[in-house]
């Protein structure tokens, strides 16, 4: 077990050449403070965790003290925004300090975000508000124990810094920690600006350091479309599992996409209370291209820009590669309805596969969607279906308005559980470690952030407790676990954080 001064610091992605990024110095905030932080992401660097050791980690983790062999870092990337490109982004108000690695060899980038201005912040002040921090803070680790792909959240300090933006704030900082930040748009800058050299020693860093299993396919070529097979496939599947839970990211733009397959970038996101397949969360996507529904398509879209700019990585003719390259992208339609299937099926408690089993979720989310049915409770609920007396299923039924149509596909439902003939016992707990009963909704976030506002920070650790817990019966009031009262305002979060 370490204190924090004591971990060792690396930085690989310091030792590519200065193309890749800036060297950076965090500027600190007015009277900082511990408002959260967590043991379970500490575990992960072999962190002590007792609070005589928390307080001395202030210093560490808001930027007062950088450590040794820490070489802080702005990264360097672009991306297309909303189908456009932008040609240059780059961390405008991150700083990767550098790399923990813990006892099992895992490496994990440390990244502080609300650090201050960096070559890349475009005018803007380098900051991050504490509703921003608690958002991503507590989203990363409820998607963490939901068992999806996410960077993780060590803490956040708040402090008395007057930050600027519809109105004034507090400023903060998260500390963030994944095996790598790199994003589509670290490769998509160097293909717009031509210099591609630094795409194939992008590449090559990635697959030495994140994807070494790919180090035994000795033909570049192959090894370079294995690479991107191989994000691809992460990428469908972790969209696939933001549809099973109902989440949408709310900017997928390819510089928020990472290249491990991790959700990344947590700003307007939303977990829907009731089912709607155009949920639009994010209140400046004005036409919806990142509606819940859009999302699986919208990745293949953003692969389909990764793929571009990987292409001068293949030592063909651009044509011939162009060709190979694409001609994967098909494959993810398949990899993600694989995933979407496999998860739903065990989301209904079915274990075989059958032709029908996409009508049979089809139908339950148009259901859903024309009822205004919770997503989450739904799903919960469903564990407690009788297939041998439909009667029974009264309480399920009466939250559709069309009875007849649930009453058919009540039937139909009913009758794929009796064939597969599995104990109704071991149906029910396999239901219920995938279909969780708390979720980070939004109206549960808000309240926490409302109440840090105020200098109250116990929602906040109340919250990340109960969502480590997604899939357990917890003896809690029912406000954990029910949509926000009708009258209240539908929360619309924006970009501005
Ligand atoms: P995001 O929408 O948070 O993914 O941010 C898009 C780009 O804007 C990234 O390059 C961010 O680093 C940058 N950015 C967002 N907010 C700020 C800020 N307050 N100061 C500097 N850069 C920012
Ligand atoms: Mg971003």
């Amino acid at each position: 077990m370490n204190s924090f001064n004591q971990l060792n610091f690396t930085n690989s992605f310091a030792s590519l050449p200065e193309t890749f990024y800036s060297h950076v110095t965090p500027s600190l905030l007015k009277n900082s403070h511990l408002v959260a932080f967590n043991n379970t992401a500490a575990s992960l660097l072999d962190l002590d965790n007792d609070d005589q050791n928390r307080e001395s980690l202030l210093p560490f983790l808001s930027g007062e003290r950088v450590q040794k062999d820490s070489k802080p870092i702005a990264m360097l990337y672009s991306g297309h925004q909303f189908g456009g490109y932008s040609p240059q982004l780059g961390d405008g108000r991150a700083m990767m300090l550098g790399e923990v690695t813990n006892k099992s060899g895992e490496k994990w980038e440390l990244q502080l975000k609300g650090s201050g201005q960096t070559p890349y912040s475009r005018g803007a002040d380098g900051r991050a508000v504490l509703r921003s921090t608690i958002r991503e803070y507590l989203c990363s680790e409820a998607m963490h124990a939901l068992g999806i792909p996410t960077t993780r959240a060590l803490s956040i300090t708040g402090s008395d810094e007057e930050v600027y933006r519809e109105s004034i704030e507090k400023g903060a900082m998260l500390l963030r920690m994944a095996p790598s930040h790199v994003r589509f748009g670290s490769f998509e800058i160097f293909y717009h600006r031509q210099q591609y050299q630094e795409i194939q020693t992008l590449a090559n860093y990635i697959i030495e350091h994140h994807y070494p299993q790919l180090l035994d396919i000795t033909e570049p070529n192959e090894r370079y479309l294995a690479l991107f097979e191989a994000v691809m496939t992460r990428t469908a599947r972790m969209i696939s599992q933001w549809q099973q839970v109902g989440f949408s990211h709310g900017v997928m733009n390819t510089d928020n996409m990472s290249i491990l397959g991790l959700t990344l970038d947590y700003g307007p996101y939303g977990f829907m209370d009731e089912y709607d397949a155009g949920y639009i969360c994010n209140h400046s996507d004005t036409y919806g291209r990142y509606a819940f529904d859009q999302q699986p398509k919208i990745g293949k879209w953003n692969l389909g820009r990764l793929a571009q700019a990987m292409l001068p990585l293949f030592d063909e003719t651009p044509k011939i590669a162009a060709e190979k390259v694409n001609a994967l992208l098909p494959k993810y339609d398949e990899i993600f309805q694989q995933h979407y299937l496999n998860g739903m099926r065990a989301k209904l408690g079915l274990t075989d596969a059958h032709d029908d089993d996409e009508s049979i979720i089809d139908e339950l989310l148009e259901m859903m969607q024309q009822s205004h049915v919770d997503f989450t409770n739904l799903f919960r609920s469903l564990s407690q279906f009788d297939p041998h007396d439909l009667e029974n299923n009264h309480l399920l039924r009466d939250q559709f308005v069309d009875r007849e149509r649930f009453d058919l596909w009540a039937k139909f439902y009913a009758l794929r559980i009796v064939t597969e003939a599995r104990d109704k016992s071991e149906r029910k707990l396999s239901m219920e470690k995938v279909n969780p009963k708390y979720v980070l909704r939004n109206h549960l976030v808000q309240r926490a952030i409302e109440l840090a506002e105020a200098g109250d920070y116990t929602e906040i650790h109340r919250l990340h407790e109960i969502l480590n817990h997604p899939f357990s019966e917890q003896t809690l009031p029912s406000y954990y676990a029910t949509p926000p009262p009708e009258e209240s305002e539908r929360i619309v979060v924006s970009c501005s954080s």
